[in-house]
């Protein structure tokens, strides 16, 4: 999509951090870091929100949670612990419609969110 952030990043119009990358799914560090380790993982092709990315295609649902495992080792938090995040919608606080895990870690994290 043209006027989609994340899009923009795939396409490399817009620079980013990135951790990870297959032909499918790429990972990058969040802008704005909520924890010392915070990095989104987004499928290559444009799914406005995870779950409708994982029903239009369940092999890319795995690959983004796959990848988040990935990123969790090559970070450093597997052994601590983590935590993914699928902001859904309005009442969710997805701010960018563009699919994306979160993957936060590095501290201790609160429960529940706000
Ligand atoms: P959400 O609120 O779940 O939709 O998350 C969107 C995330 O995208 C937020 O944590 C933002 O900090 C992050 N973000 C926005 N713009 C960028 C960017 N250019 N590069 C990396 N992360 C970004
Ligand atoms: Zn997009």
């Amino acid at each position: 999509m043209s006027d989609c952030l994340f899009c923009a990043i795939v396409r490399g119009d817009i620079p980013a951090d990135v951790v990870l990358r297959t032909d499918r799914v790429i990972a990058f560090r969040d802008i704005t870091p909520q924890a010392p380790v915070h990095v989104l993982v987004i499928p290559v092709d444009h799914h406005p929100d995870v779950p409708s990315a994982a029903l239009a295609d369940p092999v890319l649902g795995a690959e983004l949670l796959q990848a988040a495992a990935q990123v969790a080792v090559a970070e450093g938090v597997s052994d601590s612990g983590y935590r993914l995040v699928a902001n859904t919608g309005s009442h969710g606080g997805q701010t960018v419609h563009h699919a994306h895990l979160h993957v936060l870690g590095g501290r201790g994290l609160t429960w529940p969110p706000g």
